[in-house]
């Protein structure tokens, strides 16, 4: 299948690879020269720009990082035209980004009025289920248009769930990552705990891994330097899922939350946390850094 993939971060980077390294005929793009080298060595082949990228394609993937990226790509912005207008009939646009739904819905809309089929499917499981090809997928759009993307997205994907209509995985996406970045805060505030009162952050871990207190952050992404060989703590916080996208998350799910009247007062600390960390300067760090509001390294 001809795919053409937008957007070769840390997330976007590994996906392309895995769906070239499955056969696919990938064409990809980003701005980034960087991110497109890191691609290119892999042997995915690079277009000149967006437009040029999604010539011929069947199948356009997006990953991109925020709702006004995503708006801007597929509907342009002032005089210039979105991809949308320059795409034919029947083709496929996944967007793998987490955006507003809002936002998800205004490009399905604008792709609808062009026949285009359009699902946003944003996903978890971080840079090491984007490499591993076991990312959750958390599909809104119509069941059929998912069948038609399932074979892409089972090439880098080991859960797929249909949410419901365009949006819903946009909204399965916030709710989740509220919760996740009230985990690994509440992971941080309590390691670092221990660790002030003497005890060895590995065994305090490990322990609260085993009871109660068990949970994904503790599993495979331990927010101490030194208790995980492959998470970002352990590589000086490099990689992995930005504090600043942390903190979109939790503004959409602080918006979301405005909308329906939900209350969401952990989520709301969560996000002034967050925000708080960022202006610390961290904001390009990995997410597990809010350690650092909890414990000074010595
Ligand atoms: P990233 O910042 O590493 O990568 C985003 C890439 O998009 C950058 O390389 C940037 O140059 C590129 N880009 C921006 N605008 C572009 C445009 N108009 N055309 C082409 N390229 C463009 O971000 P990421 O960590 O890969 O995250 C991408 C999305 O996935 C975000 O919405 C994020 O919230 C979500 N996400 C990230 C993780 C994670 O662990 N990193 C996990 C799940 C979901």
């Amino acid at each position: 299948m001809k795919i053409a993939f937008i957007g070769l971060g840390n997330m976007g980077g590994p996906m392309a690879l895995n769906l070239h390294k499955a056969g696919h005929e990938v064409l990809a793009f980003d701005l980034s020269k960087a991110a497109c080298d890191k691609v290119a060595e892999g042997g995915v082949r690079i277009g000149g720009d967006a437009n040029a990228t999604v010539q011929g394609a069947e199948v356009v993937i997006s990953m991109l990082p925020a709702s006004q990226h995503v708006e801007a790509l597929f509907l342009g912005t002032g005089q210039a035209k979105g991809l949308l207008a320059c795409l034919p009939a029947g083709t496929l646009v996944i967007d793998c980004s987490t955006i507003a739904a809002a936002s998800a819905r205004k490009v399905a809309e604008a792709a609808k009025a062009q026949q285009i089929d359009f699902i946003d499917a944003p996903v978890s499981g971080g840079t090491g289920g984007a490499i591993a090809g076991t990312l959750t997928f958390m599909v809104g759009g119509d069941a059929a248009v998912l069948e038609r993307a399932r074979p892409v997205l089972e090439k880098m994907g080991a859960n797929i769930f249909h949410a419901g209509s365009v949006g819903a995985g946009q909204t399965a996406k916030i709710c989740n990552n509220m919760l996740l970045g009230i985990l690994m805060a509440g992971t941080s505030e309590a390691i670092a705990l221990g660790v002030a009162n003497g005890l060895d952050p590995k065994v305090l871990s490990e322990i609260m891994r085993r009871s109660s207190g068990g949970n994904w952050a503790l599993e495979k992404y331990n927010p101490f330097p030194g208790v995980m060989e492959t998470a970002p703590a352990s590589k000086g916080y490099a990689g992995g899922f930005g504090t600043d996208l942390m903190l979109k998350d939790l503004g959409l799910a602080q918006e979301n939350a405005t909308a329906v009247k939900a209350a969401t007062p952990l989520g709301g600390l969560a996000r002034s946390l967050y925000a708080a960390h960022s202006l610390g300067g961290h904001g390009g760090l990995d997410f597990s850094s809010i350690l650092q509001m909890f414990h000074k390294a010595r």
